[in-house]
């Protein structure tokens, strides 16, 4: 699909840069046959005057004023029109392009969430059937469920950042600011972390008493997303820091790990809907490209923003203020 994706635009560009090479030589040999025609009747003016003409003299001027005020008028709206072109050629294919990079973004959305759906609900329905015909011990049986568990609030994210992102893409979400206590919300976050990933190291630290004006659903969505994301780029060796404090009258959260990193020409990009670093071939960790979409919408919907650095020695920053 993502080939036959990439062989349509390579189609369009060659139909493209055809018109418009074809648009340029048109308007060039419009150009060049106008010329000739003033020259023509620059010649054909000058071959009618007698030369015994007294006003001959001012004739003369006269034509080569017509001639000169012809040649700029030409030159001039050539020009224009040259100029509408291009910029017109540069915004259909600034168009095109994008238009094309997105239904590729979300043919690979379409697969990913495809994927990302269909094993939880597989593993899960797996699971119950093994409880329900084996006989496990009670160390097993609790393995069994706890995975299961992972499974299904896995799939209950995934179709909370589905549900949430189209609703707020829609404008069609409505907000429920309360004012809470964020240093609560945070810790609550990281013990949720701390229990469905027990083998990650999660360094937080909080300062406490933050009260802020925000919606609870969005803002544990941002702070699970960024986490997540953390867990799915970072080798599993490596510590994870959650932070929340204040500085300049603002609230900072900060989520850091010790991964490779985000290239500085993609980040702009990561926050884009369904925008996924690199392709399909080479991608290790499952995603759909929505997580940090969501999380600079939650960012701005709580009149904030969120940025992206380097980590030393390496690794990656996120850091919402607000
Ligand atoms: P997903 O994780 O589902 O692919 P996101 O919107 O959360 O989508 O992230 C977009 C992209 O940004 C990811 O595909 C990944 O390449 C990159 N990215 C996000 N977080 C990190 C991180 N902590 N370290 C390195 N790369 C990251």
């Amino acid at each position: 699909m993502i080939r036959s994706s990439k062989k349509g635009f390579a189609f369009i560009t060659i139909v493209y840069w055809f018109l418009l090479l074809y648009i340029i030589a048109a308007l060039v040999w419009w150009f060049i046959s106008l010329q000739q025609q003033n020259e023509m009747m620059y010649r054909f003016r000058f071959d009618e005057l007698k030369k015994d003409d007294p006003a001959y003299i001012q004739k003369v001027e006269n034509i080569n004023d017509l001639k000169r005020r012809k040649d700029t008028q030409y030159i001039g709206e050539g020009s224009i029109f040259l100029l509408v072109i291009l910029i017109g050629a540069v915004f259909v294919y600034r168009a095109t392009r994008k238009q094309f990079r997105l239904s590729r973004q979300q043919q690979n959305f379409l697969m990913a969430v495809t994927h990302e759906l269909k094993t939880p609900i597989a593993v899960t329905q797996l699971n119950l059937e093994t409880l329900q015909k084996r006989k496990l011990d009670e160390q097993q049986h609790q393995k069994i469920i706890s995975q299961t568990l992972e499974e299904t609030s896995r799939l209950n994210e995934l179709s909370n950042n589905i549900l949430v992102s189209s609703q707020l893409e829609a404008g069609a979400y409505e907000l429920n600011k309360q004012r809470i206590n964020l240093s609560d919300l945070v810790k609550q976050c990281a013990a949720n972390f701390s229990q469905r990933f027990p083998k990650r190291n999660l360094i937080l630290s909080v300062l406490e008493n933050i009260f802020c004006e925000v919606d609870d659903i969005l803002f544990t969505m941002l702070v699970n997303n960024l986490l997540e994301n953390a867990v799915k780029y970072s080798p599993a060796e490596k510590d994870i820091q959650l932070k929340l404090f204040s500085k300049d009258k603002k609230t900072w959260l900060l989520v850091a790990d010790e991964g490779p990193g985000i290239p500085a020409n993609e980040r702009k990009r990561i926050f884009q809907r369904f925008y996924r670093i690199g392709s399909e071939n080479t991608r290790k960790a499952k995603g759909t490209g929505l997580g940090l979409y969501l999380c600079k919408k939650i960012a701005e919907d709580h009149n904030g923003r969120i940025e992206v650095g380097d980590h030393t020695p390496n690794g990656t920053v996120f850091t919402v203020i607000f």
